[in-house]
């Protein structure tokens, strides 16, 4: 099983590393071709107004809204939250509207430009999470299908998921968490493979939250 990591621009190295860190083949994807037989993808950190530019640049944008639409898990992290978001706040044109959520960019402004906390992700496990912000979008509003990942103290919303589809607006792949990692190669596996065991073994994301 591979997963892919849009390579077009920003922090992706970095999810390659933590893909390689589990045992997950992980391919960086400059052209559609390379979304050939990637049961996942990842979008990483950088600049969202670049990453867009890229993304239609090399025709990418048709081939992921395909696969994210097929159900296979696509992971944003930063930039990559906001690419995904169907509506950012300000008006700029979504790029890749998989995730039903308002996001506002840079929503940190410039006296804290990044900062780094420990966060509360139930279903991720008890152990929180060490997240590190940088020139941070925050998630305004979300759409009824999104649950709510975890929350900053004073409430605002930093990590959600809609069905196949996760995004944090800090970065677990340069604080050497594999756990968001993990979670997307599962649910990778589990679409590149539904026979096995589906149905009959509840899904992780929905166990986790029937026990909460
Ligand atoms: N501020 C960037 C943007 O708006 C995102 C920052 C990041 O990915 N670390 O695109």
């Amino acid at each position: 099983m591979k997963i892919g990591v849009l390579a077009v621009q920003g922090a992706f190295r970095e999810h390659m590393a933590t893909l390689a860190a589990i045992g997950v083949e992980g391919v960086e994807v400059r052209l559609p071709a390379d979304l050939d037989g990637v049961a996942g993808l990842i979008l990483p950190g950088g600049e969202s107004t670049t990453m867009r530019r890229l993304i239609d640049r090399w025709a990418l944008r048709e081939p992921i809204l395909e696969l994210g639409r097929s159900g296979a898990p696509i992971f944003g992290t930063c930039a990559g939250m906001i690419v995904l978001s169907t509506e950012i706040s300000g008006g700029e044109e979504p790029v890749l509207p998989l995730l039903h959520v308002v996001v506002e960019r840079n929503a940190f402004g410039r006296q804290l430009d990044s900062f780094e906390t420990e966060l509360r992700v139930p279903i991720l496990g008890d152990t929180p999470v060490h997240a590190i912000f940088i020139r941070a979008p925050i998630i305004e509003e979300i759409g009824p299908e999104v649950d709510v990942l975890a929350r900053l103290d004073d409430g605002r919303i930093v990590a959600v998921r809609e069905k196949n589809v996760i995004a944090t607006a800090f970065h677990p792949e340069l604080a050497g968490d594999t756990r968001f990692h993990r979670l997307v190669a599962t649910m990778a596996a589990e679409h590149a493979d539904p026979g096995e065991g589906s149905g009959r073994r509840p899904h992780p994301i929905r166990r986790a939250k029937a026990q909460s």
